[in-house]
């Protein structure tokens, strides 16, 4: 409890700051670099170098009270078509701002619900992306499984389109709790999906579980995981539930009162971390956990563990290329997001421009801040004498570095060039990495670090 009061002292409960998978943040992006600086960095990719490309499918059948994803709903599947037809003119337009031979290391569709897409509509969009960008000789396809929103047809289809990992979204199997987060998603559903994906052959399957939800309980969340685990999957993100109802109009159906209060909620974390490394499962960052040959834990021991929107990856490209509505893409010039509403990313493909709207160019020291925010969000420490060789004005950081370890002793450590937060100090790493942070920001804009 001691230890507690301490993290809570330092704002483990309080605190509100980005999960960081990006630097800067996506509320610094700005309109200043839109359609204009998407058409830079194309233009500048290197086709040595494989890029990744994320597809994202803003719809779904019916929208759960606690998601936060920019999607929306459908009952019927002519929006959905109408999207792809678009998402194919983009593509067009992108084909012709690329140098020539650009391949594709990885392919990520996420969502809204991926698979909402009929067999058809998996064919015609993975052949439209492979068309711009020739998937590269070891190519990585992984999608967004809905359990509730997909049959033998479309997985043979996503399989035949080469997806080798799924992830699936678990949340919570308690009836209570589903009921309370407007998702129904029955065990035997959710097991007879993972035994399709098996058949089919995927090779690497993530389970999402998110702890914080409303009539959560510690004897829920400890059945919960034993389910979870049945399933075998080979990693787990363990997410906690970010009510911003000011953001997320949706989450105002989910009263206040039927959520678990900090300690509580703090509790069901550890909880079911411990059930993950009970099982063998290695603590991968802030709230992942993979099995040991799985790539996430082999990246980590290699030190090329990354972050990117989808939390960690092992992802080898530097570039990754964002496809639909709300997309972002990472290019080592900055950070760019596509046109977020539908409706106005529709507009500019149909106006022919590229639909960058919004984001970021690395300038001044973000990178340097980049690397060290990183760091501590994969690793859990930065060497130093590393960021020297790499940064000219590295050192500009030292008097940050002595009021981070000042600030958050004993919990930040400089052990012979390595700044590192001990394995207790872990649960504030998102407050820590902030320090870092050199943009100004609207605290209301973030989650709880906890
Ligand atoms: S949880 Fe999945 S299915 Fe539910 S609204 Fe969010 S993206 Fe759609």
């Amino acid at each position: 409890m001691e230890r507690i009061n301490e993290l809570r002292r330092l704002g483990l409960f309080d605190a509100r700051v980005p999960r960081y998978t990006s630097y800067p943040t996506a509320p610094v992006f700005s309109p200043d670099f839109g359609a204009d600086f998407q058409a830079e960095c194309l233009a500048s990719l290197d086709p040595a170098e494989p890029v990744s490309v994320y597809v994202h499918v803003p719809f779904c059948e019916r929208l759960c009270w606690f998601c936060a994803c920019r999607t929306q709903g459908t009952q019927t599947m002519s929006p959905v078509a109408g999207y792809v037809k678009t998402l194919k003119a983009e593509l067009e337009m992108i084909r012709t701002r690329l140098p020539e031979g650009v391949k594709m290391g990885r392919l990520h569709w996420g969502g809204g619900t991926p698979t909402i897409l009929l067999p058809d509509m998996i064919h015609d969009l993975a052949q439209a992306v492979k068309s711009v960008f020739p998937p590269a000789a070891e190519f990585e396809f992984s999608v967004e499984i809905d359990p509730t929103l997909v049959d033998e047809a479309k997985v043979e289809a996503l399989r035949l389109e080469g997806m080798n990992r799924a992830s699936i979204g678990i949340q919570d199997f308690a009836e209570d709790v589903q009921e309370a987060i407007g998702r129904h998603q029955p065990w035997d559903v959710t097991k007879h999906c993972v035994d399709m994906l098996r058949a089919a052959g995927i090779h690497s399957l993530n389970a999402d579980l998110v702890y914080g939800l409303p009539f959560q309980s510690e004897d829920h969340m400890r059945d919960t995981v034993e389910k979870v685990l049945a399933l075998d999957p080979d990693r787990m993100a363990l997410f906690g539930y970010a009510h911003v109802p000011h953001m997320a109009k949706r989450q105002k159906l989910i009263k206040e009162e039927t959520l678990p209060g900090d300690l509580e909620r703090y509790n069901l974390s550890q909880i079911a971390a411990e059930m993950f490394r009970k099982a063998g499962y290695q603590a991968i960052g802030i709230d992942h956990f993979a099995k040991a040959d799985d790539e996430l834990s082999v990246a980590l021991a290699e030190g090329r563990l990354r972050r990117n929107f989808q939390g960690y990856t092992a992802d080898h490209c530097d570039t990754l290329v964002g496809i639909g509505a709300s997309s972002i893409s990472s290019f080592k010039e900055g950070w760019l997001q596509n046109a977020p509403a539908t409706g106005a990313w529709t507009g500019k493909v149909e106006a022919g421009v590229l639909t960058g709207s919004r984001g970021h160019r690395f300038a001044g020291d973000d990178l340097l801040r980049k690397a060290v925010i990183d760091g501590l969000m994969c690793n859990f420490e930065v060497n130093l004498a590393t960021l020297d060789t790499v940064f000219d004005d590295a050192a500009a950081l030292n008097a940050l570095h002595e009021a981070v370890m000042i600030e958050f002793a004993p919990y930040v450590k400089h052990v012979g060039d390595i700044l590192r937060i001990t394995e207790e100090g872990r649960p504030l790493t998102r407050i820590i990495a902030s320090r870092y942070d050199a943009y100004t920001r609207d605290a209301g804009t973030y989650s709880k670090a906890s």
